[in-house]
């Protein structure tokens, strides 16, 4: 950016008729206001000049641009932020909460919050005397720095507890969730909610009713000083809000007890002292890993939010066509979910599956999952009617003649999937897309018969489709571009996290998990207890272990998925002789009541009542010899043979970008954040290391040797991510 860019003013001030002053901010060259130094810089200026005049009645801030209030602090001074030394660090906190500390001394003061209103900008807005936030459904107010390992630096916590109690404090800094406007109002982090058009008069009316008398001055003291909370209470809130973060983050996440302890500790004594407790707990944090980590897991997902799939990805290119006529072919398990989620993104959806029984039984349940109420954990019956409207079914493909994107996801098999996309292909417009949700065919395969196959490609996403964000997007050899970027651009309207990769068998994510998959049943047929299997991965961060995994996805599904590795990859991913054996059992796994483990019920929430008897009779006829097993084995024997997996699928440029890798494997496998991917968790073990540790497995055979890339970066210390 050249300099004369970034000096442009961020702010301009404007005196009104009726004795107050606006300060209005508006970021250049920005899609939404951020808190750069420049806007800190003139924050000052603003402020330094309006100090030596005559004073105003009042000062509101508020934005120039709609939607946004601010949406944090820049990021990319964020990035930088672990390579400052604690002492840098908290001396640059001190600058800016010196800077925000001005806004409540001088002249009252009132933020107009309209749009997002996140991190620093709620900080400037707590900063502030008074707060107005309007009922626009843009607004949204909210502390995520917890989401990036962090806690707010500039006063967030200090003043957010003083404001609305330690114990909601806690509760909304250590979540990090947003809230509008009107759930702001009634926690007390805003003092109206109102409408858009009325805001600005609004703020007036209230900083007019304010200055009368010493109202501010009260907030003011009260805000400075500690705030009264009882030892009894203080223990009861510290023990109730440790429990909880334990069982939401498992402990691995440092952020939640340090905002918990801040917090406490800070309501206890002046504002000024809490501050200073604030900056070192800010600097103790952006030096862990882990915030790190997350750090860089946020800029992975910036980053695909502007790559379009094609190129490099980060090329200017044009603006992907953008698809407004959806279908999906195949009412199962798949296709409902997939329709839900149009649903849910605000789009009309056909859907059509030969069978009616098939279409009248997906019906309920698209309309539950598309007006399920997150927040209030039902779905509401009143978007449900609404929603009915906007599905239109049908037995015959022919309603799919106006559609301009077709989601096949019909069942796995290779001459049903042709002929079901032949015929999509003739009750089609030429132009539009046909999109198949296989999981295991060739993309190139299933475009054989096809007239054009240049607007054929894979759109392969996970189950369940409303809870995993990732999606496969594969490239067939036909594939162009525009296809590419329409069907990517189509699935981040859908809220996925859309990675292209080439057409390959496993395509990314099943060819990295199936390593781990099948390592896991080697250990088994060791003598190594399957729950001990799931208990070490889900102690590295893993949601389920890969036993638990297997049970969840189905052995039958698991079964052809292994076959289709072992024919490409046999000599390192063979598919193991159990899994057939528990298909042939009819043990399939929590569908069937029994798997690997055995179920009291069926289904996806069926409880776990046993470790499996009738699977240990099946396993006992394929021994295998045991091994030394400690759980640091068991970690390397599951992790190790999908990193070098992984490295095989960068060579062989299945992903345009290794970032990729780090991203699917997060959003499809719940791979641990925390750890920031696949490939940066070999980076914070080293190269040479993980050489080292597969030395002792060497005689597992190919799918523990070294693959050449591990070999080069542990020669020369290089990293994985670079
Ligand atoms: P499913 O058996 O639940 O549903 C398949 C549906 O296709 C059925 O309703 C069937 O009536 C319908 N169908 C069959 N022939 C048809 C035709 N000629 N025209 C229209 N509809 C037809 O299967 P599913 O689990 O939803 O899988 C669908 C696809 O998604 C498969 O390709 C599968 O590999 C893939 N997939 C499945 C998962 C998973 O975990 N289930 C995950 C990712 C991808």
């Amino acid at each position: 950016m050249p300099a004369a860019a970034r000096e442009r003013a961020t702010l301009v001030v404007e005196p009104t008729d009726d004795g107050f002053t606006v300060i209005r901010f508006l970021v250049p060259d920005r899609r939404q206001n951020v808190l750069t130094a420049q806007v800190l810089a003139d924050l000052a200026a603003a402020l330094d000049r309006l100090a030596t005049g005559s004073p105003p009645r009042g000062l509101i801030l508020e934005s120039g641009r709609t939607g946004s209030f601010f949406a944090g602090a820049d990021l990319d001074r964020l990035e930088t932020l672990h390579t400052l030394e604690a002492a840098e660090l908290e001396s640059l906190l001190t600058a800016g909460k010196r800077l925000f500390a001005r806004l409540s001394q001088g002249v009252p003061t009132i933020a107009v919050i309209d749009g997002a209103c996140l991190g620093g900008g709620l900080e400037l807005a707590l900063a502030c005397d008074l707060r107005v936030a309007t009922l626009a459904d843009h607004t949204q107010l909210g502390l995520p720095e917890v989401k990036l390992g962090l806690l707010p630096g500039w006063g967030g916590t200090v003043r957010l507890a003083r404001l609305i109690g330690p114990g909601p404090a806690v509760e909304f800094a250590a979540a990090g969730e947003p809230v509008d406007g009107l759930t702001a109002w009634r926690m007390g982090l805003v003092d109206a909610c109102v409408p858009a058009a009325v805001a600005s008069e609004n703020a007036r009316r209230l900083l007019a009713i304010h200055t009368a008398g010493d109202r501010i001055d009260r907030r003011r003291r009260r805000m400075a000083e500690p705030f009264d909370l009882d030892a009894a209470e203080r223990d009861f809130l510290a023990a109730t809000a440790t429990a909880v973060m334990l069982g939401r983050t498992g402990g691995r996440y440092p952020a939640p007890p340090a905002i918990l302890e801040t917090i406490l500790a800070g309501s206890a004594e002046s504002a000024a002292a809490a501050e200073r407790r604030e900056s070192a707990a800010f600097a103790r944090l952006a030096a862990t890993p882990v915030a790190r980590n997350l750090l860089r897991v946020f800029r992975l997902g910036e980053r695909n939010r502007r790559d379009h799939g094609v190129g490099r990805g980060d090329e200017a290119t044009a603006p992907p066509r953008s698809l407004v006529a959806p279908a999906v072919v195949g009412a199962g398990i798949m296709g409902g979910g997939i329709a839900a989620s149009h649903l849910r993104a605000g789009f009309r959806v056909g859907l059509v599956d030969v069978d009616p029984a098939a279409l009248a039984r997906s019906v309920p349940a698209i309309l539950d999952e598309a007006a399920w109420n997150r927040s209030a954990k039902r779905t509401d019956p009143t978007a449900a009617v609404a929603l009915a409207g906007r599905l239109q079914t049908s037995t015959s493909l022919s309603a799919l003649a106006g559609a301009d994107v077709v989601i096949e996801s019909v069942l796995e098999r290779t001459d049903l999937k042709q002929q079901v996309l032949v015929e999509i292909e003739r009750a089609i417009a030429p132009d539009a897309i046909i999109a198949t949700n296989t999981s295991t065919n060739p993309i190139t395969k299933l475009a054989e018969p096809l007239a054009d196959p240049t607007r054929f490609c894979g759109m392969h996403f996970f189950n369940p489709v409303r809870r995993m964000t990732l999606v496969e997007v594969i490239r067939g050899p036909a594939t162009t571009d525009a296809t590419v970027a329409a069907v990517v651009a189509h699935a981040k309207r859908l809220g996925k996290c859309p990675v292209v990769v080439r057409d390959s068998p496993g395509f990314l994510v099943n060819r990295v998990l199936m390593p781990y998959l099948h390592e896991a049943v080697e250990m088994v047929r060791e003598g190594v207890p399957p729950e001990r299997i799931d208990r070490v991965s889900r102690g590295f961060g893993m949601p389920m272990g890969p036993i638990e995994l297997y049970d969840m996805i189905g052995l039958d599904t698991a079964l052809y998925a292994g076959l289709v590795m072992d024919a490409a990859f046999g000599d390192r991913i063979e598919a193991s002789p159990v899994i057939p054996a528990l298909v042939k059992a009819k043990r399939l796994g929590r569908k069937s009541g029994g798997g690997f483990y055995d179920y009291a019920g069926t289904g996806p929430k069926a409880r776990v009542i046993d470790t499996g008897p009738g699977a240990a009779t099946v396993l006992a006829r394929y021994p295998l010899p045991p091994r030394e097993t400690q759980d640091r084995t068991i970690a390397d024997r599951l992790f190790l043979p999908m990193l070098l997996e992984a490295l095989r699928v960068l060579d062989e440029g299945i992903v345009r970008d290794g970032r990729d890798i780090d991203l699917a494997v997060i959003h499809a496998l719940g791979f641990p954040a925390f750890r920031g991917g696949l490939l940066a968790w070999a980076d914070s073990i080293g190269a040479a290391e993980i050489v080292r540790r597969l030395e002792p497995l060497a005689d597992l055979g190919v799918r523990m040797q070294p693959v050449p890339r591990l070999l080069e970066l542990a020669q020369s210390g290089g990293r994985f991510t670079d």
